[in-house]
């Protein structure tokens, strides 16, 4: 059972922000922001590559209440998804990455030169 999948099972002890049937959310072991909310399916997906527009249909009202629960909705928040290697992905568990209390800055996100590609 991967790492998420035993938070979900409570086998690994989270702080929760919130859950229903199909979602469960809580705070991330090492912020990146005053509010650092991981999202993340029940079911194990491996990544976005593996999500289906089924399984994303309600997770967008549940981040929306996420982001409304930690108090960022009027703010302005960040809502980021790793994929694989070059995304950064770490846990091989589809979460999102929702950020937030503060202005966000918008990162470096690779040496290449950007440019080259268009
Ligand atoms: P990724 O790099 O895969 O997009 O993000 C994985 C995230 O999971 C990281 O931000 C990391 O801090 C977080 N994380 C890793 N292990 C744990 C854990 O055991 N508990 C919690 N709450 N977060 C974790
Ligand atoms: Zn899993």
């Amino acid at each position: 059972m991967c790492l998420f999948c035993k938070i979900v099972e409570k086998e690994i002890p989270s702080n929760l922000v919130m859950e229903n049937d199909e979602f469960y959310a809580f705070h991330d072991i090492n912020p990146k922001a005053p509010v650092h909310v991981l999202v993340i399916p029940k079911i194990h997906v491996d990544s976005f590559n593996e999500l289906t527009g089924e399984m994303m249909k309600n997770m967008t009202s549940f981040i929306q209440e996420v982001a409304l629960k930690t108090d960022i909705k009027e703010a302005g928040y960040r809502v980021i998804t790793n994929v694989g290697d070059n995304g950064g992905q770490e846990v091989k568990h589809l979460h999102w990455h929702v950020l937030g209390g503060a202005k966000l800055k918008w990162g470096h996100f690779s040496d290449a030169n950007a440019k080259d590609f268009f």
